[in-house]
């Protein structure tokens, strides 16, 4: 029965991700884009380590985990050729030890010191870590991030990390009702983007990793390169977690 069941859960997992790249897909042939240009990152906290080596069985190369522990042990049990682990949760200082040897991403970098301390392990460790600076656009009080005003500074100050890689921006947009009430919001950071590009020849920051279960598909439409997928993929979970 147990088995019978994990071949069920196996389904449900292929029907999903199929459909989920399928409105990827979509959403790019309307915004005129290749669904080639967006990576997905399936959003595997909460969930069973046999979930994620299904999900991996089945195509999906990026995961993404916010707790550091929580990730810690999956990371460790599970890294075969080719995957990419992704710290989407905040980042403490104090555990940057921690992040910076066990992540192949980290999205959620959003204060100096932060960064200082990644660049400072993946140093040690004579790599480059790709991150993403995580922008707090709606200004909520509960979201981490930086603010837009605060970011050119920011940026400037994180191009003299020479063991960290600027890939670009990254946001997590307000729970609403309805996705397009938030469409602005993806817009706003690819405009912070164009801005700092103007302000920075030269600087690369392709990405932009933006959009949900609930609005990937507006943030595709808007240019999000990078979707971060927890519930359309795995299901609801069971924990709330922020
Ligand atoms: C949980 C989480 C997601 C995925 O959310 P879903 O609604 O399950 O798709 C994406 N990004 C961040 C930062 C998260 O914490």
């Amino acid at each position: 029965m147990i088995e019978n069941n994990l071949a069920n859960r196996e389904a449900e997992l292929a029907h999903n991700i199929a459909q989920v790249r399928a409105h990827i897909a979509e959403a790019a042939e309307r915004a005129g884009r290749s669904p080639h240009e967006i990576t997905l990152v399936a959003v595997s906290k909460t969930k069973p380590l046999e979930l994620v080596e299904a999900a991996y069985r089945l195509g999906i190369t990026d995961f993404g985990e916010n707790r550091v522990q929580e990730a810690l042990q999956k990371i460790a049990a599970f890294h075969p050729q080719g995957i990419r682990w992704h710290m989407i949760g905040h980042v403490q200082s104090n555990k940057a030890t921690k992040v910076a040897p066990a992540f192949d991403w980290v999205q959620s970098v959003d204060s100096l010191h932060v960064a200082q301390a990644l660049d400072r392990y993946a140093a040690q460790r004579e790599t480059r870590l790709p991150v993403l600076l995580e922008v707090n656009i709606a200004g909520e009080e509960s979201k981490e991030g930086t603010t837009p005003a605060q970011l050119p500074a920011l940026v400037r100050q994180m191009l003299t990390l020479s063991h960290l890689e600027v890939q670009g921006l990254m946001t997590v947009a307000p729970q609403v009702e309805n996705p397009e009430e938030v469409r602005w919001v993806f817009r706003a950071l690819r405009l912070l983007r164009e801005q700092l590009h103007n302000e920075l020849p030269g600087l690369a920051m392709p990405h932009l990793s933006m959009g949900m279960t609930d609005d990937y598909q507006i943030a595709i439409e808007e240019g999000a390169t990078i979707v971060r997928v927890g519930r359309a993929i795995f299901g609801e979970r069971e924990r709330v977690v922020k």
